[in-house]
């Protein structure tokens, strides 16, 4: 099966996950968050540990069993009926997270366009990840070691997947917007090159 993809892309604390559920919500689009998959996993479960290894020190969780249990998770939300590969969009928020994985999914997406979302403003970036870190109890936001090693992390490994799927298929959107302006930007560009579908 092949999935045709958006993909939103951009640093902790951008905006991804807060556009991604809006998406998700028009008819014809799935939105799927990979941090979002990994954190339903029961904390005491062999996974579950694995993941509060890596994810408090705001690293990646091994690219392996990161695809492993992401392909799981879309495979039963397809026999839930809940995503319609048919038809939806799926718009993933938080994978691919690295080249590799990108490649490991070259075969799985059919990646239809890329917003990358840019906030430049890295004060704003720190203040919506520790509000949110208290709201969720999110534990690799609580301090600013880790949130300074998850921006690194971003830097590294994840800014690269843009080269990777070139400038030709990605929107930059200024996130350091509110978010219903953040929206319109994207839903602005949707439009335009859906209109062929
Ligand atoms: P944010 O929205 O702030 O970028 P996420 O909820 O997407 O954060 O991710 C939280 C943590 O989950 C990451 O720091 C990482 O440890 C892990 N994670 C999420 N997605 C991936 C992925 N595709 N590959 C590896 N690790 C991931």
């Amino acid at each position: 099966m092949v999935y045709k993809s958006l993909l939103l892309f951009g640093a902790p604390g951008s905006g991804k996950g807060t556009q991604g559920k809006i998406l998700g919500k028009i008819p014809g689009f799935y939105h799927c968050a990979c941090g979002d998959v990994f954190r339903s996993v029961d904390v005491n479960s062999a996974f579950g540990q694995e993941f509060l290894k890596y994810s408090s020190k705001g690293q990646l969780v091994p690219d392996d069993i990161t695809i492993g249990l992401w392909a799981k998770q879309i495979e039963s939300m397809q026999n839930l009926g809940r995503f319609k590969p048919e038809s939806d969009y799926l718009v993933l928020d938080g994978i691919p997270r690295n080249v590799a994985q990108a490649k490991m999914l070259k075969s799985t997406l059919d990646v239809r366009h890329v917003f990358h979302l840019d906030c430049p403003d890295k004060a704003k970036v720190y203040e919506r990840l520790k509000r949110r870190a208290l709201k969720e109890n999110r534990l690799d936001d609580i301090n600013d070691e880790v949130i300074e090693r998850r921006q690194k992390v971003y830097e590294r490994e994840s800014a690269p997947v843009l080269d990777y799927y070139g400038e030709k298929l990605i929107t930059h959107v200024n996130s350091d917007q509110p978010p219903f302006r953040v929206l319109r930007d994207i839903l602005n560009d949707v439009t335009a090159w859906t209109d062929h579908d």
